[in-house]
């Protein structure tokens, strides 16, 4: 049986990433929330040797879970991770982008207060968005638990007034699950 499931929207996102970036050269990669650095070791697979990717985390832990289990995940280094807010990203960040990944939400197995911000998260997509590659694509998971559905609500109507000639956006989610399963939001840029 095929270990990852469309309706688990971790595995969907890696496998959209897969499917279209797998195999590519000089990819630049974004991880705008590391957290535990999952999605960030799988973006640095992707990116391989001749790639890269830059990840943000706000939290010290965060930071330090990122870093050790790329450490001992993969054996060359073809990323940054950096303790700061993502919306600061175009101070970092300056060379177009392929992908930038945002899960949102508290990093699991830690403080559950801390968490992204529906003001600041639509600002980094904001900020985000004149980087992106022709071939680029932004990828949000958002949860309701954090904060009653607010930043799911906020990201979807800054989303919807996104100029429909320039990008399409995509929602997916799972219509028939109780307890508020993750939302995915998907920004390509409709060159
Ligand atoms: N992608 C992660 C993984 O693979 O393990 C999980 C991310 S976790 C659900 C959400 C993370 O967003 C937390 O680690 C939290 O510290 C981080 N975060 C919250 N606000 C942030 C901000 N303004 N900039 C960057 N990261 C932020």
């Amino acid at each position: 049986m095929e270990k990852n499931k469309y309706g688990k929207i971790v595995d969907f996102v890696h496998m959209l990433i897969n499917t279209s970036y797998g195999g590519k050269k000089n990819l630049q990669l974004v991880d705008a929330t590391c957290g535990n650095g999952f999605d960030t070791l799988f973006l640095s697979k992707i990116a391989g040797t001749t790639g890269h990717v830059t990840a943000f985390d706000i939290q010290n832990q965060a930071i330090e879970r990122t870093q050790s289990l790329l450490e001992s995940s993969i054996d060359y280094i073809n990323y940054k991770i950096i303790k700061d807010s993502h919306e600061k990203i175009n101070i970092y960040i300056k060379d177009k982008i392929d992908i930038a990944i945002f899960n949102l939400g508290y990093l699991p197995f830690s403080d559950k207060k801390i968490t992204t911000n529906p003001d600041i998260t639509c600002l980094a997509i904001k900020n985000l968005l004149p980087l992106l590659n022709n071939d680029g694509r932004i990828f949000i998971t958002t949860y309701i638990y954090h904060d009653n559905g607010q930043e799911i609500n906020e990201i979807n109507s800054f989303l919807k007034k996104l100029n429909k000639s320039n990008y399409n956006v995509i929602n997916v989610k799972l219509i028939n699950k109780e307890n508020y399963p993750p939302e995915l939001f998907i920004i390509e840029k409709n060159a």
